[in-house]
């Protein structure tokens, strides 16, 4: 029998670093959030391995490739986890409360809203006790699909933050690109672990959830569990932040549709989620735990290998983005704080 694994709804996971390497998000099946992934297929995981006949031209190695925005009027085009970004803006490498990571990926790009909320999270969250933050990935300068990781990120409205703080320097290029993130979970995996993670974790990703255009907010299922009980009775926010695979080093937030012609995302449903939802969740996590280790020669496949996004299934659009010329970057972004140490892009 075909094994059916469906993707997370934000396989962040970027799997090829350290980081997220502890479980492949593509072993397991997971309780859906269903509305989240309509760009995610269900995958026969015997099928996954095999080579198409004719190899074809897949939008991650076109939209990979570009080095900066597309010089149009700024717009998310298509769906989170199959479109693309028009007039993108890039997040510096550092602000006065953040700093980039990994900037060798060349994804710190998003739709201005997004970087607008990305730099006000980073300014507020300084009443929570933070004393900046790290971004992880928000999207390619003109979004799409990615060589690596992630199936949404793809319209510059989702982006990856660490939840571990930042620290009170300026981190040079190479430690931008190599310092690892904290995970937040106990030896369990079942549960946080207390003395890492804090009443700053929750205070700032109750900020985080309880900005209106964030539509979805997405965590580790301990990790939600963990902000359930700390929430005491001010519970509104709880209901945008989703249980999802991987996300115990950082979450990842999710703003609406700012403009016509991408697609929004249906409001979630139910309550907040801290009864049966997450006791689930963490029973899926459990047994994935459980599941043995695969044997030798068994080659596991990637969620995002088993992408194969070709242009023909993005919005037409995507097209004009892809072969626009390159946009310049605004001038306080270009002449932004480079990190001392760091060698220039
Ligand atoms: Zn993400």
């Amino acid at each position: 029998m075909a094994i059916t694994v469906q993707a997370a709804a934000d396989p962040t996971p970027t799997p090829p670093t350290p980081l997220e390497a502890k479980r492949p998000a593509a072993s397991v099946a997971a309780p859906q959030p269903k509305a989240a992934t309509p760009g995610n297929a269900k995958v026969d995981a015997k099928k996954a391995g095999k080579k198409d006949e004719k190899p074809k031209i897949l939008a991650r190695d076109l939209f990979g490739k570009a080095q900066s925005a597309a010089d149009l009027a700024p717009r998310s085009i298509g769906w989170y986890a199959k479109g693309c970004l028009a007039g993108g803006v890039h997040l510096a490498d550092a602000g006065p409360d953040w700093q980039t990571m990994r900037p060798s990926r060349n994804r710190a790009w998003g739709h201005p809203k997004l970087i607008a909320l990305l730099k006000r999270l980073a300014s507020e969250s300084k009443k929570d006790g933070w004393p900046g933050l790290l971004v992880g990935d928000i999207s390619q300068p003109r979004g799409g699909p990615m060589t690596t990781g992630h199936a949404s990120h793809q319209v510059g409205l989702d982006a990856d933050i660490w939840l571990t703080p930042m620290p009170n320097r300026i981190l040079t290029r190479k430690e931008r690109e190599d310092i690892q993130a904290t995970t937040m979970l106990d030896k369990t995996s079942l549960a946080v672990d207390p003395k890492v993670f804090t009443p700053a974790h929750v205070a700032l990703i109750k900020r985080a959830a309880s900005y209106p255009q964030v539509e979805r907010v997405f965590v580790h299922p301990a990790i939600k569990k963990a902000l359930c009980q700390a929430a005491g009775k001010d519970r509104a926010w709880l209901y945008k932040v989703r249980p999802i695979w991987g996300h115990y080093y950082h979450f990842h937030i999710r703003i609406n549709c700012p403009n016509g012609g991408c697609e929004a995302q249906p409001p979630v449903k139910g309550d907040d989620g801290c009864g049966k939802e997450v006791t689930d969740w963490l029973k899926s996590v459990e047994a994935s735990l459980k599941k043995p280790e695969p044997k030798p020669g068994v080659k596991i496949v990637p969620d995002s290998e088993r992408r194969r996004i070709t242009m023909d299934q993005l919005p037409a659009e995507c097209k004009v983005v892809l072969s626009s010329p390159a946009a310049r970057q605004p001038a306080d972004e270009a002449m932004a704080a480079t990190p001392t140490g760091s060698t220039k892009k």
